[in-house]
């Protein structure tokens, strides 16, 4: 027994041996690079901005990143509060937080990510938010210029609110209305349609503050008949034929639709519009027109001032041109567009001095009166357009649509 036990310690030696090598290797392997990882993670926190505006449970998402041991922790602080602690495992990962702040009053708070590594050093990176809690929907309410709504014409809405706004949408005349500029005070403009039946009709607003709380209100519009006259029209054989050329009709139509399309939407306009030539009234916006005897009816959707072929036509406020071509109706036509929806028209010239894209001036010169197209004489038609509904251009001389 002693001679094997000899034996067996005189064994045991190199065993043990191998177990210290196998050992420092298993250190080595393990160990020194969790020592050696002296590198703190990268990290990335989305879903929160410095000083953004947030409500209800917010989701915010963080990646991090390490090259050495790997992750280990994230974890995220309020005001130094603990909220939450969540394990990332791997080299690299993600992982969403949603971060409730219903229960919060509204303010200002300091939410902190800080993100560890596997190292024995638990080397951490770090990113912080001070970020604005608001639960609480903003005030809202809705005032219209001029107060009523009448055929033909142009009303605008306001949209007053107790804090910044970021969007606002209306509902009107089964039309969706969107709301234009930001601030505490946002701005439409509604073309009401000749034909519109008189009535009164409910203008629905939703508003949404920065950080998203929404909030509903409404007005009752009365909806009035407008005034509007009735003339007859006598037209030559060969303009008359363009009365019934569905094909001339819907090239004309096409090509003013697509222009009337897509709006800026800053203002572009200055103060007042402008009359864009002189001369005398021939027709004005609304007027029902018998052509010939009474063949084809029509309503005239704009006005008409007749001059001398080649009398100076001005553009009637500050605008782009955005269509500026001889269609089979309209004749030569330039379209401007004002900003947030508004055009102005200008047809049957003689000659185009613009082209498509230009910047005009109120008052800049930007074509010559002329009879081309559908047109009986030397004239005029002055059209303008909101959100593609043709409108009385008079009304744009003399009302003021700044905010009431
Ligand atoms: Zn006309």
């Amino acid at each position: 027994m002693q001679t094997y036990a000899g034996n067996e310690s005189h064994r045991r030696f190199p065993l043990i041996r191998l177990l210290l090598i196998l050992g420092v290797i298993a250190f080595a392997v393990w160990f020194a690079p969790r020592v050696l990882d002296r590198t703190p993670p990268s990290l990335s926190v989305e879903g929160l901005e410095p000083g953004g505006r947030y409500r209800g449970v917010v989701s915010i998402a963080i990646t991090g990143e390490d090259s050495g041991q790997g992750l280990d922790m994230v974890r995220v602080t309020r005001d130094g509060q603990f909220l939450a602690e969540i394990r990332l495992q791997g080299k690299q990962a993600r992982t969403t937080y949603p971060w409730d702040t219903t229960s919060l009053s509204d303010g200002v708070y300091l939410i902190q990510v800080e993100l560890t590594d596997a190292s024995i050093w638990h080397k951490s990176s770090r990113a912080q938010f001070d970020v604005i809690v608001d639960n609480t929907p903003p005030e809202i309410a809705l005032l219209s210029v001029p107060e009523n709504a009448i055929q033909g014409q142009t009303i605008s809405f306001f949209v007053k609110s107790d804090e910044t706004l970021r969007k606002a949408e209306g509902s009107f005349l089964d039309r969706k209305i969107p709301f234009f500029s930001s601030g505490t005070r946002m701005r439409t403009f509604v073309g009401i349609q000749h034909n519109a039946n008189a009535g009164t009709y409910r203008m629905e607003v939703r508003a949404w503050d920065l950080a998203g709380n929404e909030n509903v209100t409404q007005m009752q519009v009365v909806l009035k008949k407008g005034d509007f006259k009735t003339g007859r029209v006598n037209l030559s054989q060969k303009k008359r034929s363009l009365l019934t050329d569905r094909d001339k009709k819907q090239t004309n139509r096409e090509r003013r639709a697509q222009a009337l399309e897509t709006s800026s939407s800053r203002q572009i306009w200055n103060g007042l519009f402008k009359k864009p030539t002189r001369g005398v009234t021939t027709s004005t916006f609304g007027a029902r027109r018998v052509y010939n005897s009474g063949v084809v009816r029509s309503v005239h959707l704009g006005w008409d001032i007749a001059n001398r072929k080649g009398t100076d036509v001005f553009a009637a406020n500050d605008g782009i041109v955005v269509l500026a071509e001889e269609l089979p109706i309209h004749g030569n036509n330039i379209l401007l567009d004002h900003g947030q929806g508004v055009f102005s028209g200008y047809a049957h010239l003689n000659e185009i001095l613009v082209s498509v894209g230009d910047d005009v001036q109120k008052g800049q010169l930007i074509g010559r009166m002329g009879t081309t197209g559908q047109s009986t004489g030397s004239h005029l038609h002055w059209e303008m357009f909101v959100q593609g509904v043709p409108v009385d251009p008079a009304q744009w001389l003399t009302q003021d649509f700044r905010s009431p």
